[in-house]
């Protein structure tokens, strides 16, 4: 999955059966998700994520917050927040 845009890193870093090993954390590659993201580096034929090991498990949970390529949808509509204790108030009095 490398390619010609994504910079070189990962100095020192080892190939192993489990991961690239870098710096006493085990790397696994990224994933198509992680396509257009800034933040990944090349070692040899493979790119991985220097700001988080596991990126199939990052995405998991939705989209990944370290991403540069993808932002998490934030809820905008609405007023904005509400003060509770003000809410109640305000039912209590029928307004
Ligand atoms: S920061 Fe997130 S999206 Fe970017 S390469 Fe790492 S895991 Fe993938």
């Amino acid at each position: 999955m490398a390619n010609g845009n994504v910079k070189a890193g990962f100095e020192g870093a080892v190939k192993t059966p489990e991961g690239l090993s870098y710096k006493g954390v085990i790397l696994q590659p990224v994933i198509d998700k992680c396509e257009g993201c800034a933040r990944m580096m090349a070692f040899e034929d493979q790119n991985y994520c220097p700001s988080y090991p596991q990126p199939a498990r990052k995405w998991a949970l939705g989209v990944c917050n370290f991403a540069t390529h993808a932002k998490v949808q934030v809820e905008t509509q609405g007023k904005g927040k509400v003060n509770p204790l003000k809410a109640s108030k305000r039912a209590a009095k029928g307004r």
